[in-house]
């Protein structure tokens, strides 16, 4: 069990995560894009520093939840939980002491950890999962992503920053399954335009590690050849795929490789089949209400159904607890944002316009270039939109998609305005301060019903 407190978000979900793509932001910017602001700069990796800035981040926050634990009278017992029957929990400290719990409300909130692919065995050397990418040092000169979902997209983005070459391999013939097809396409094209490459629609038979002693950013170098006929020098991994459509398999050299297919509710010896609960297929427990089929064990976060973000957790939490104490705990799952923090942020709430279609909801729709909006301009950052998706008879709003810098900023107001079943008019007809990006908020709300006034 982990020594601190937090879970996959602080240790090595979210918060290390988010701290790369800063700093890595923040060196390309200086990098690439001072001169273009009048600012001459000579700009130098340090990764050491920046892995060290992103650990005391982690360490500060994990600090506050311990804090966080004394202020609120929250016992911490540092060792692995077992349930053991009804009402009964062992727990197993790091010297394999064991001590029982005697309770009457038992909660799983095991989280969730990497899935695996068969063929690909990660060491976390040079085939990491999400943990291992966020250690990777020094900077590996070709990095192969296995999978174009958020983490892998994330994560990718970092290391294609600070030098790599990126190429990503999918087995859907799209990017971020989740998010709206129109905002994945052009999230895709902005990516390409960065350096990344794709190869969608590519399925992963395996991913074989070469037994030569190089450095992970190093060319291999062999003794023997000439000049005229140097030796052949092997990829330290070498990655087979083939198209998901049919044809031959293909090879691609890379010096580390990112897993990220994913990730599986962790319910490893948890002893679940003491009180009679039986994961799905997936793994996943089952809940209704966060109440499992097992009285008075209770369920939450990314070990049950819904999306494995931890807002999402958090929101259950909260709902969870109210139930327990009696109180009409409540979670709307209509209203859960998603974000992906690269550059340029991907952030959405609510039907994208696919599951719009499926569900045969007539909609109209709102959209507004950043192109168009006065702040983006002036920053040189004018990459983007905002689309707003509403009901036709009623105007209500029920999806929201962006792409833009700082999205992840503004998503909020459409979460709020959701909730409280606002209608595009409704932000359409609300003052935005100006210049500012949240301005496109209103102006894409405005074209819902055509009257946009800055486009
Ligand atoms: C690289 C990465 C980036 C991410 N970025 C984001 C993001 O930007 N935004 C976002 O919303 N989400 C993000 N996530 C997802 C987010 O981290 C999870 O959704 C969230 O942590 C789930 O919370 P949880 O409480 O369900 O589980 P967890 O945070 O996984 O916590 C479960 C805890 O239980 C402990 N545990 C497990 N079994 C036992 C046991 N038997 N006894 C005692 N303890 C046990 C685990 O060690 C862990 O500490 C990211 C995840 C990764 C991997």
């Amino acid at each position: 069990m982990r020594a601190t407190l937090g879970g996959t978000c602080l240790n090595v979900g979210c918060i290390p995560s988010k701290a790369l793509l800063h700093a890595s932001e923040m060196f390309e910017l200086a990098s690439k894009d001072f001169a273009g602001l009048g600012i001459k700069a000579q700009v130098e990796l340090d990764l050491p520093a920046m892995h060290r800035q992103k650990a005391d981040s982690v360490a500060a926050l994990t600090k506050g939840v311990e804090f966080l634990f004394r202020k609120n009278k929250v016992e911490w017992i540092k060792g692995k939980g077992r349930i053991d029957g009804p009402g009964r929990v062992v727990v197993t400290t790091a010297d394999g002491a064991a001590q029982t719990l005697e309770t009457k409300n038992i909660v799983i909130a095991t989280g969730s950890e990497p899935s695996r692919l068969p063929g690909v065995e990660v060491d976390q050397t040079r085939i990491v999962d999400s943990t291992g990418a966020l250690a990777l040092s020094p900077v590996p000169k070709r990095l192969v992503v296995i999978g174009a979902g958020i983490i892998g997209l994330e994560l990718g983005s970092v290391w294609r920053r600070l030098g790599a070459e990126v190429t990503v391999v999918e087995y859907l013939d799209r990017i971020v399954p989740g998010a709206d097809a129109e905002v994945a396409t052009a999230f895709q094209r902005a990516l390409t335009k960065q350096g990344v490459k794709f190869r969608l629609g590519q399925k992963v038979l395996k991913a074989e590690v070469n037994q030569i002693d190089i450095a992970i950013d190093q060319p291999a170098k062999f003794k023997g050849g000439t000049k005229a006929s140097p030796p052949a020098i092997p990829d330290p991994i070498t990655l087979t795929f083939e198209p998901v459509a049919g044809g031959p398999p293909e090879t691609l050299g890379a010096d580390a490789v990112l897993l990220s297919v994913g990730r599986r509710p962790y319910t490893e010896g948890l002893g679940l089949e003491t009180v009679g609960i039986t994961p799905d297929k997936r793994g996943v427990i089952p809940n209704d209400h966060f109440r499992t089929s097992a009285p008075g064990v209770w369920v939450l976060g990314d070990v049950t159904s819904g999306p494995m973000l931890a807002h999402k957790a958090e929101d259950e939490a909260i709902a969870c607890i109210e139930t327990i104490a009696g109180k009409a705990g409540h979670v709307n799952y209509a209203v859960i944002p998603s974000v992906i923090y690269t550059y340029p942020e991907v952030a959405w709430v609510g039907a994208t316009e696919e599951e719009l279609k499926a569900q045969g909801v007539a909609y109209k729709a709102g959209k507004f270039p950043f192109t168009a909006n006065s702040r983006a301009k002036v920053n040189h950052e004018a990459e983007g939109f905002v689309k707003v998706l509403a009901d036709a008879a009623t105007d209500r709003v029920l999806g929201v998609h962006m792409l833009g810098p700082d999205v992840s900023e503004m998503i909020g107001e459409y979460c709020v305005a959701m909730e409280f079943a606002a209608a595009s008019e409704d932000i359409a007809r609300t003052c935005h301060p100006h210049p500012t990006r949240s301005e496109a908020l209103r102006q894409a709300a405005m074209g819902v019903d055509g009257w946009t006034m800055q486009a």
